[in-house]
């Protein structure tokens, strides 16, 4: 069962908080399977991010990966990352707005992102990594880490920017595309 279903929005365990893995858990046939899920599930929703209380396990555990067959094109590419237990801190106050969408959320809208990021956490081999990201990266690990915290992008959404994907792609995408890529390339991400 590789692939596994996506909660949706309104699901009690999106707005529960997560439980931090015991480090001796840490390649465990229960985190390994649940680890090559996430993966999957992210891939064949083309996500650029899946926690894993979007599959119902309420456990400290995202994965990201961005590519150009994602979802949203315009972010810079990730590889293949995964986060146990990770804690973002927000370094410095630069902040941009993001246009976020979300695989458990059916809208999309404007919300503010903090610009440069610290993120600890370790990896599946239990490897410490204590990392900087910048601009839509480092929106995509706020946005995972919110997920494990129990929080979705509409709390942090502008309720005048909501929109479905349709009407996105029909009013918005151009303008915001063209603006963040102009970010990205500022700031060197
Ligand atoms: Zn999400």
């Amino acid at each position: 069962m590789p692939v596994r279903p996506i909660v949706p929005i309104g699901h009690p365990v999106l707005r529960t908080p997560t439980t931090p893995i015991q480090p001796e858990q840490i390649g465990s046939p229960e985190i390994e399977s649940l680890i090559d899920d996430l993966i999957d599930t992210m891939r064949h929703e083309r996500g650029a991010g899946v926690a894993a209380n979007q599959i119902g396990v309420s456990k400290r555990v995202t994965v990201i990966e961005v590519t150009q067959s994602t979802r949203y094109p315009y972010k810079p590419p990730i590889p293949l990352t995964v986060a146990i237990n990770p804690i973002v801190e927000l370094v410095g106050s630069e902040t941009v707005v993001i246009n976020e969408g979300c695989l458990s959320v059916p809208l999309r809208g404007e919300l503010v992102r903090n610009v440069v990021i610290r993120v600890e956490y370790l990896d599946r081999d239990g490897m410490r990594h204590d990392e900087v990201k910048r601009g839509l990266t480092a929106g995509t690990w706020q946005h995972e880490c919110d997920h494990l915290d129990g929080r979705l992008i509409v709390d942090r959404i502008d309720p005048t920017t909501l929109s479905t994907w349709e009407q996105y792609e029909l009013h918005h995408r151009a303008a915001f595309v063209e603006r963040i890529t102009r970010f990205t390339d500022e700031i060197g991400s």
